[in-house]
């Protein structure tokens, strides 16, 4: 309840330039006791009552005109919006909660927009906060990370997860960048959660791909790096192995150097195709052969990302077709 207004005649309130005025507690034909307009005499109330009514016969029309007000003179609205906030402190926060309450999604929606197109500031907000507060934002992280274990978890799936276009363009770049350092990163990684990467490889080989890829792994770990080690499972010996990579590279390049310049073993039917079309033990076969490898640089090979159907490629599983299956 809003206190009453000061009593003014009407003659005053025109002397002082008022548009209103209020003659105490004289009541209006229907029995307001109300300021009325210098203008006209007529009740504040009663107009007030006349346009709910009106409102509440044709809602239509009233939203209508104010619209056309809006478009006619959206400043001249805006500041009248901005008065009777800052005259209606409490109804304006009234609205406020009722309007949450009756729009949830229009609200997150809004909010999720401003968020996006405020996105460097508020970054820039949280790292002064960090700054200036680090106690208690490590507090509030740690709540909010046991709150939120299902949303953080579902976040890391999309930006980390296998399949995940951010993740593979963040390794790219990241690769681009400074090879040696990338692979530091990730040696350094699980060098310092040496059990993580036991469960990872445990889980990877419980897959037809992820035994090809561990069977790979092991053979290029003999034939490149451990000359002289157990050959008995392969059917060319190290030399052999190199000296194939090798005819794959351009100009004079030995495979020391190509290893060093950052090239890789690539297949060129790739092991998920593979994997997905062969029965294991034909794969394996298929995995080794000399005629599906090749060395290329690095950054091709994560661009490369075991898409299939090049011509080359199909060429080149026609031969493994041919010689294994
Ligand atoms: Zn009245």
């Amino acid at each position: 309840m809003t206190d009453s207004p000061t009593i003014i005649s009407r003659e005053d309130a025109r002397a002082a330039g008022l548009k209103r005025f209020f003659a105490g507690k004289k009541l209006c034909k229907r029995g307001h006791v109300s300021e009325r307009k210098v203008s006209n005499g007529q009740c504040i109330a009663c107009d007030q009552e006349g346009a709910r009514k009106r409102h509440a016969a044709n809602p239509d029309k009233q939203r209508e005109r104010n619209r056309k007000a809006r478009s006619d003179d959206p400043e001249k609205v805006r500041e009248q919006n901005r008065k009777w906030r800052a005259n209606n402190p409490d109804k304006c926060r009234e609205q406020k909660i009722k309007y949450r309450a009756n729009n949830p999604e229009k609200v997150r929606e809004q909010n999720r927009k401003w968020r996006a197109a405020n996105r460097a500031m508020l970054r820039e907000y949280d790292r002064q906060y960090r700054k200036d507060y680090p106690e208690k934002a490590k507090r509030w992280g740690i709540t909010y990370r046991a709150n939120n274990k299902d949303k953080i978890q579902k976040h890391n799936r999309k930006i980390y997860g296998d399949g995940s276009t951010e993740r593979l363009e963040t390794m790219r770049k990241l690769y681009a960048e400074d090879p040696a350092k990338y692979r530091g990163r990730v040696n350094g990684y699980y060098k310092a959660n040496p059990e993580k990467y036991r469960a990872q490889a445990r889980q990877r080989r419980l897959t037809k791909l992820g035994r090809l890829k561990a069977f790979w792994g092991m053979i290029k770990k003999r034939m490149g790096l451990k000359q002289g080690a157990r050959q008995k499972l392969l059917i060319y010996d190290a030399e052999t192995f190199q000296a194939h990579l090798v005819s794959t590279l351009p100009g004079e390049m030995t495979y020391a150097e190509a290893v060093e310049e950052g090239y890789q073993h690539d297949h060129i039917v790739p092991i998920s195709y593979i994997s997905k079309n062969f029965p294991f033990d034909i794969a394996c076969k298929m995995v080794v052969d000399l005629d599906n490898l090749r060395f290329i640089p690095a950054t091709e090979n994560m661009q490369k990302h075991s898409k299939m159907g090049e011509p080359y490629q199909l060429k080149v599983l026609g031969i493994l077709k041919e010689r294994h299956l």
